[in-house]
Order: C-alpha cells, then structure tokens, then sequence
C-alpha cells in the first residue's frame, strides 16, 4: 500500500475499536447480501486507517481487525474449497500497477514473460462443481476456504451450462452477476410483486443467488475465469490444465461450453509488455459505460504456469495476479431534496435531488426514488448522506441513507397530498401514484407529444394553441382536434382565416399517418417511438393490437412478460380514444405489414433482420432529406432495430458527414461502418 492514497484518520484506541467493528460490518454485511453501509471508496478508505493505526500502534491490534483477511473477515457458508478461493490485491492508477510489476519482477529476478489482461466483473466469484461433465454444485466464495452451497440457482444462470462438451470432473471458477438487462427485468418483477426494487445489479445477483423461496425467478449471468481440477487429480487433462498459460485454458473452458469474456468488447488478451497493458487498461476503461454489463476493474496476471508457480502467494492473495480498480459506481452524497414530476399518463414520480458526485464518468444530480413505499421502506430522509449507484445506461438510483453519519439536522421529506400539477386528489391505491385526473391532467403536454413530428405531425399546434383550445372546450384530448370545424377554429382569438385553413389541412394531412406514429402518439406508457414501430410492424393493424392478449404483445421484440401487461391495461384505458381516432377515419393500418398468422412466426427476408443500427452525422444522398426519425422508420420498415448510442450491441454504424465521437467509439469496438449512400444502397427497396 502507498501512502499517497486517502485513509480515515483514527484518533485514539476507541475511533480504531469503532473503525474495527464497522468494516467488520460492513464486510458481513456487504459478503451475505451484497449490501453495505459503506460504498467501496468509502471501506476502503477505512480499512486504510485501520492500517495505518495499527502500524503506529502495534500493541493495540484487536483480533477481530479485517486487516490482512480474505473478505474482511466475513464467514459465511460451511462448503469447504478445495483450494482456496482468494481475492486479488488493488491497484489504483497506473504508476501503482507499474511499481507492482516492477516489485513482482525483483521477485522472479527476470522479465515476466506474458501478462493476461481481463476485464474485472462486478459481481460475485462462485465455483462451479461438475462431475463427469455434469453440473453438481454451486459454492459462493464465502471467506474464501469455505462458501454456500448455491446449487439451488442452477438452470437460471445463463453461460453456466448444466453439461460440459467433455465428461470431465472440474471446478470452474467465474463471476456470477446480472447483466444491464437482466437488471431492469429483476427490478420489474420486484417492483410488479412488492414495490420495492434492487439497489444495484451486485446486490441483485448477491440476493438473487442466496433466494430460495421467492415467488418469481430472475435470470444471472455467469462469465468463467478459471479452472481448478480436483487436487488429488493426476490425470492427463489434470496435469495439462495445471500447466497451460492461462488465455489457453480460457480457450478451453470456451470450447467446453461455457461463457468467457472472449467475445466481448472487453476480452482478455496476452501482452508481452507492461506499455501494452496499460494501453488495454485504457481500452477496457474507454468501454465500460458502453458494456451491458459491470465491470469494476482489469485483472492483470502472469500468463505462464511457470511465471506463477515461481511467484507464489502471500497470506491472503496471489502475488503473481493484481486488479487494477476503475473508479466506484456507487458513491456517498447528499440528499438534498426530492422533488415530484406528474408525468404524461398522470403517474406522479418522486426524484431525488443530489449533491453532484462523479459517478462511472459523469455528474449525477438526480436520481430515481421510484415511488412513496420505496422512500418509506429506505426511511429516507432530506439531508441524509445516501449511497447512490450509476454505471452504464442504468438510470441513477438512491440505494439507502448512511444512518450513523446522521447529524440531528436531516427532516423528513414532505409527500404530497394532492396532485403537484393541478391541486386534484391523488389515486394512491397502486403502488405508483397518479393523478385521478390521468392523462387528462397533463392534457395539454400529451396533446402536445401526439401532435409533435415524429408522431402525428401537425405543423401549427403550438402549446398557446392547444391550451385556448383546452380552456374554450373544443377539445379535451387529440382525437378531439379532428372533429374541429372551421366556425369553431375562427371563433378562438388571434385566429384568421389563413391559418385556419392551413392548421385544418394539416389535420386532415395527419389522418394518413402510418400506424406507427399513430400509436406511439397514444403515449402507451413504456412505448415510445422505435416500440411502436415495432409493435405496428408486428400487428399491422390497430385492431391486431387491441385484441392481442399480454401473451401475444410478448411477442413484439423488446416487451417483455413486465411491459406486456401494461400495454394490454393501457389500451383499454385508452380505448375511447382510439375508437374516437377510428371514428374520424385516422389510419390504423402499418403500410407493408402483415398481421401475424394464427400460431405462427412471421418469417420474412428483411436486409436488416436482427441487426441493431445507429445513425450519426449529417445525411447525404438519397437519405439527406430525411429526418432523424424517417430514418429510424426506414431502419424499422428494413427489419433493424434503431438505437441512438453505440454499444457492444450495435451491428452497424452509419456515419454521415460530421460524425464525431459515435464513429470513435465505433471503430474502437470494431463495428462495421458505412456511409449513408452505401446504406441507401442496401434498403433502397424500403425508402
Ligand atoms: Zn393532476
């Protein structure tokens, strides 16, 4: 350890018997359920002073001190490993990486000859026994010598296969976790069953795993990163599996089956030079928000059995591996207050308001509080210190107030007892609260989305408009403005006769709309733009879609078994409204779609088909005039999905003129890029 990084100062025997028991804490609490009051900064800074304490005070080490132990101490489980499952020494920055392989070198007395180079996945290390190729029992890591039997959680860990390509007996060793997805489904499934949610994907996995009886099933992930045969095993593939560099045995547990990180973004590789890994160390680092799934660091290890057998272990971590730790995801700050937005539908969301902290890359001011029972059920309150998480794409969220750094001068936070946006009652029956005006309470803000331009696209309604309008009673919601008459439009203030004409013409221009853009100007909550195309594309007509049970809305990509049923609820919630659409003769039709046939997948060649496209930069060719979402559409019509950020995901990149960081991140992950014409050329069936 260097005596540059910030540690707690502890004062006297009592801050350093305090100190002791809360990393003790902290630890079993952060290795039983993957949650802690400490954020990993904040534990390690702890542990750093407890350190350093007992440098200076040698005669005052408490036993129970997490200092020099595997999991800070934490024991849990009764399943012994049979060789010992340890947790790597940090490095943090790249002068501390180079000064440990300078120190590991002195150790051999030589040059290492290859270091392998992986990603670090924030979740929990397990071991996966299996017994003549078949999977017999999951352990977690525990202290490290002993862990939990898990095997209940087989069969829901996608990557971890039940057979492997060979009937060998081994130990697979990797990361357990939830990928970005599997998250949010998880949180949905919670939310649907208690109202409450995961605090972080960590947590998730950790609670997930250890959860026997719940009454729903969330998927994991598994990524392996090692192999350990059984110790008393001599056998050929024992013997060749304890001497191969370690990317070959990764090549190995590849080929049996198992997920590895090898076709990621982020795979390892081997370098023969310390410069090279530090350059991979920035690679994976350039990544990781774009990565559907956490990562806390880079592993850098000796590639060669030799080069580890030489190096050894010290008492609590090999010598010859190190992670290199990115940045923490989940931080300490403040809450300063919460505030309450109505959205479009009427659903009234709390958002807490943040102390900015750096957090994955960028300053987090807000962040998600959920609902009411969720700020009850974390007993938060304004002014609390509380743990907060962002990585990647996941939507920042308040984890739980850090009670013992209260001061006495936190208040509680006010809810409010009627509608924040129009003064009515509130509807608190579910657990996400709403307005019991709905969507009319926010009338003026959907009317304003469903006229927009990429929706039904009538020029000439700005906001002033469509409010005289709501306030002299011609209309009540946007199905209302294609009953207006030409008496009522020149009856408003400020209205001629040439704009009455030119806003009427428009309205008739928008019953044409394709399907699509009818539909996502509904609002359908969960749904916007590219979900409605797919759900148009997919049921072609607007009565496939009302008479499709949540079972057949499952099979539209992207809506899962969550989403279903709350697009099945809010199409008879809006049904008077469609049948008004349908009564002023507005299209329902997707043009060039078919319905599904009965029991039957839809099977057609589409030049797209199940690639994710994102367009970036300024069009040129046959698509320069086009919008941004007439793009998109075209994507959508061609079978591709439209995204508008580029990730591991993406299949295809089309860059126009000015096309800026996208086209970095692109060509940095390898993603095929074309220019707008050449990409006019491939669907030029479908402009
Ligand atoms: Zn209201």
């Amino acid at each position: 350890m260097t005596e540059t990084l910030p540690f707690t100062v502890l004062a006297d025997d009592t801050a350093y018997a305090e100190a002791v028991q809360l990393a003790v804490d902290s630890a079993a609490a952060y290795y039983a359920d993957g949650t802690s009051a400490l954020d990993d900064d904040a534990y390690d800074r702890l542990v750093r002073g407890i350190q350093a304490y007992e440098e200076a005070h040698p005669e005052a080490v408490l036993p129970s001190s997490p200092t020099g132990k595997v999991a800070g101490g934490a024991v849990v489980g009764d399943v012994p490993h049979t060789v010992p499952m340890l947790s790597l020494d940090n490095v943090f920055g790249a002068e501390q990486l180079a000064d440990w392989a300078a120190g590991l070198e002195r150790r051999l007395g030589r040059p290492v000859t290859a270091w392998s180079v992986e990603p670090k996945l924030d979740g929990l290390a397990i071991s996966a026994r299996y017994r003549h190729g078949r999977l017999a029992q999951l352990v977690t890591r525990g202290d490290g010598s002993a862990g939990e039997d898990v095997s209940h959680a087989i069969g829901t860990i996608v990557g971890l296969p039940d057979r492997l390509a060979d009937p060998v007996t081994v130990e697979l060793r990797g990361e357990v976790m939830m990928t970005t997805a599997q998250f949010e489904a998880a949180c949905a499934k919670r939310q649907a069953h208690d109202g409450t949610t995961f605090a972080n994907p960590r947590s998730a996995a950790a609670g997930t795993l250890r959860a026997q009886d719940r009454p729903y099933v969330c998927e994991l992930t598994f990524f392996g990163y090692g192999v350990v045969p059984p110790p008393d095993d001599h056998s050929e593939l024992a013997v060749r599996l304890r001497e191969l560099p370690h990317s070959q045995i990764m090549d190995w547990v590849a080929a049996q089956g198992v997920q590895t990180t090898a076709a990621t973004p982020v795979a390892g590789i081997v370098a023969d030079a310390l410069e090279r890994v530090q350059e991979r160390v920035g690679e994976i680092a350039a990544v990781r928000a774009e990565l559907p799934f956490g990562i806390d660091g880079i592993v850098i290890k000796c590639d060669l059995a030799a080069d580890q057998a030489e190096a050894g272990f010290s008492s609590r971590a090999p010598r010859w591996a190190i992670a290199y730790k990115l940045p923490a995801t989940e931080k300490i700050t403040k809450l300063l207050g919460v505030e309450w937005n109505v959205g479009r539908t009427g659903v009234i969301a709390p958002r807490a308001v943040l102390e900015p902290v750096e957090l994955d890359g960028s300053i987090v001011t807000y962040a998600t509080l959920h609902n009411v029972a969720d700020i009850t059920r974390r007993g938060l309150m304004l002014g609390d210190s509380v743990t907060v998480y962002k990585a990647g794409d996941v939507i920042p969220r308040v984890e739980a107030p850090v009670v013992h750094l209260r001061t006495g001068d936190e208040r509680p936070i006010e809810i409010p007892q009627v509608c924040p946006s129009c003064g009515d009652a509130i509807d608190s029956s579910q657990e996400r609260w709403r307005c019991v005006r709905g969507r009319e309470c926010r009338a003026i803000a959907s009317i304003i989305y469903a006229v927009g331009r990429d929706q039904l696209d009538i020029e000439g309604l700005a906001e002033n408009r469509v409010k005289q309008m709501l306030d002299a009673g011609l209309i009540a919601d946007f199905a209302d403005l294609f009953f207006l008459t030409r008496e009522q439009l020149l009856g408003l203030e400020r209205m001629g006769e040439t704009s009455t004409d030119n806003l009427l013409a428009a309205i008739e221009q928008a019953k044409t709309r394709p399907l699509s853009r009818v539909f996502a100007a509904l609002g359908v909550r969960g749904t916007g733009r590219s979900m409605s195309r797919r759900i148009a594309r997919h049921f072609a007509t607007m009565d496939a879609i009302r008479t499709a049970d949540a079972e057949a809305i499952q099979q539209v990509d992207g809506i899962g078994s969550e989403k279903a049923p709350v697009v099945v609820a809010e199409l008879i919630e809006l049904a008077p409204l469609i049948d008004k659409l349908v009564q002023a003769g507005v299209n329902m039709t997707e043009p060039g779609a078919t319905p599904p046939a009965e029991g039957e997948e839809p099977k057609v060649e589409l030049p797209l088909a199940a690639m994710s496209v994102v367009v970036t930069g300024t069009m040129t060719g046959p698509l320069a005039t086009l919008s941004r979402n007439e793009v998109n559409e075209l994507i959508e019509r061609a079978g591709g999905k439209a995204s508008s950020s580029v990730s591991a995901k993406t299949s295809l990149l089309v860059a126009g003129e000015k096309a800026g960081s996208k086209r970095a991140k692109a060509e940095s992950l390898g993603i095929r890029i074309v220019t707008p014409e050449e990409f006019a050329g491939q669907v030029h069936a479908f402009l």
